[in-house]
């Protein structure tokens, strides 16, 4: 195995750790994945984070098959699989069931641009409406809720992330998760946030892009 692909794998499982250690995977819920020349690395199904070693990650192929791995792969592959086809720019993808987010899905509801820390996600982020775990249906509907962002919710189910680097998605992620605490407690308030204009994303996408601390998606 290469080097790079060590690290990657290495990678994967580090940054699946440190979310399921923040409370974003509750249960085994969640994947990541990273992509490689002719794949994807991705975490196998339902292996608590704490107990994977990078070597039993699972690699699959553009086609779709298992490369390398003896344990079955996340049942949301096709999800992982569909986002590396759609969009060239993405290199990871973290899956969440992080719980403010997810309890904003099951109503719904998506997470509008109140804060200037949405334009990680590249705006306002989108619910796509439900479907059965593991579906092609559900790889469909994350494509299509992805258009121009880095972050979409998935209704009575959870989030996903992408970015340029396992890092970026995972920024996106907790950002996310963050981003919906903030909306919930407002939403609890009685209160409505005064969301931000087109422009004003548009300027702190900009500014983002040569921010030292966010790497660009
Ligand atoms: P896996 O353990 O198969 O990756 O599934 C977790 C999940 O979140 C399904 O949506
Ligand atoms: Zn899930």
């Amino acid at each position: 195995m290469s080097e790079i692909r060590k690290e990657i794998r290495r990678e994967i499982v580090a940054v699946s750790c440190a979310l399921d250690g923040a409370g974003l995977m509750p249960n085994k819920s969640g994947n990541v994945s990273a992509r490689v020349p002719g794949g994807f690395v991705i975490t196998p199904s339902g292996v608590p984070y704490r107990e994977i070693e990078p070597g039993q990650l699972v690699v699959i192929g553009d086609d779709g098959n298992v490369l390398e791995g003896s344990l079955r792969p996340s049942s949301e592959w096709r999800m992982h699989a569909a986002i590396y086809a759609a969009r060239a720019e993405v290199a990871a993808v973290v899956h969440t069931h992080s719980p403010r987010a997810t309890a904003l899905s099951c109503a719904g509801q998506g997470i509008p641009p109140f804060h200037y820390m949405i334009a990680l996600a590249g705006g306002a982020i989108r619910c796509m409406p439900y479907a059965t775990f593991g579906t092609q249906e559900l790889a469909a509907n994350t494509v299509a809720g992805l258009a121009g962002r880095r972050a979409v919710l998935l209704a009575n189910h959870g989030v996903v992330a992408v970015g340029a680097s396992l890092h970026a998605a995972q920024a996106v992620a907790i950002e996310v998760e963050n981003l919906a605490a903030q909306y919930l407690e407002l939403k609890a308030a009685g209160l409505e946030p005064a969301v931000l204009s087109d422009a004003e994303l548009a300027r702190v996408i900009e500014k983002f892009g040569d921010y030292g601390r966010i790497e660009r998606a």
